[in-house]
């Protein structure tokens, strides 16, 4: 079992050879196949893992299956990513961003992070250029939203990554905000993966508000 018997697209499939991913984790070996399959899930995993591929290889898998050309943004300045991956914190959402950028290399996938604690304004050109994939932490990227710089309306991936820190550490509005923009119409086009290290009531509260029909993995 390795990610040369997974068809994830061409290029894709390349860069994990680049990367030198040989063999699936725990992790990748039972998420991979459900988020392919299309169905939404919750999943424990610890840092250290690989959750991050977990969820960055269906999400460029998909897109790269070509579901860019449905975009038509209703403003210019208003960026309509096709994904989105929200982490707690600044230095988590660099990372993801720094491998998500490595896995979507030369697929044509483009990834954008945008978080709290740096200067706006280089985020925002970087968002006017295109994205597909945008990484955020939640207090930035509802900053984002009230200034109309970033439209949810076309997200068909959303990953939340350790969602029990962003719950500890107090972004639970911010986040059901968020949500709540994606749950505009066209609903049950959006795919939903949450990762916890733990299962407190508040984050099965937010997989059975956020998630449908989801499969629940204790790896
Ligand atoms: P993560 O849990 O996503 O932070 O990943 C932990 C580390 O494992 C990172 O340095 C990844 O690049 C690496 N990694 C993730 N998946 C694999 C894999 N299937 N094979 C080898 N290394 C991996």
């Amino acid at each position: 079992n390795t990610f040369a018997d997974i068809d994830l697209g061409d290029a894709l499939n390349e860069n994990i050879r680049r990367c030198k991913y040989v063999r699936p984790t725990p992790v990748q070996r039972h998420t991979i196949p459900i988020s392919l399959a299309g169905r939404d899930l919750m999943a424990c995993a610890q840092t250290g893992s690989g959750k991050t591929a977990a969820f960055c290889f269906p999400i460029i898998s998909g897109i790269m299956r070509g579901q860019s050309a449905q975009r038509a943004p209703r403003m210019p300045r208003t960026a309509c990513p096709l994904a989105l991956i929200l982490s707690p914190t600044r230095e988590l959402s660099s990372q993801i961003h720094d491998e998500a950028k490595k896995f979507a290399y030369q697929t044509g996938v483009k990834v954008v992070v945008a978080y709290g604690g740096a200067p706006i304004n280089q985020q925002l050109r970087e968002l006017e250029r295109g994205v597909d994939i945008l990484v955020a932490t939640p207090g930035r990227l509802v900053d984002l939203l009230e200034r109309a710089r970033v439209s949810l309306q076309m997200i068909r991936y959303l990953a939340l990554d350790e969602a029990d820190r962003m719950l500890d550490m107090g972004f639970e509005p911010q986040i059901r905000k968020i949500v709540e923009q994606m749950d505009m119409p066209p609903p049950g086009l959006r795919q939903t993966m949450l990762f916890s290290a733990t299962f407190p009531k508040e984050i099965q509260r937010l997989a059975s508000d956020f998630l449908s029909k989801y499969i629940f993995l204790a790896v």
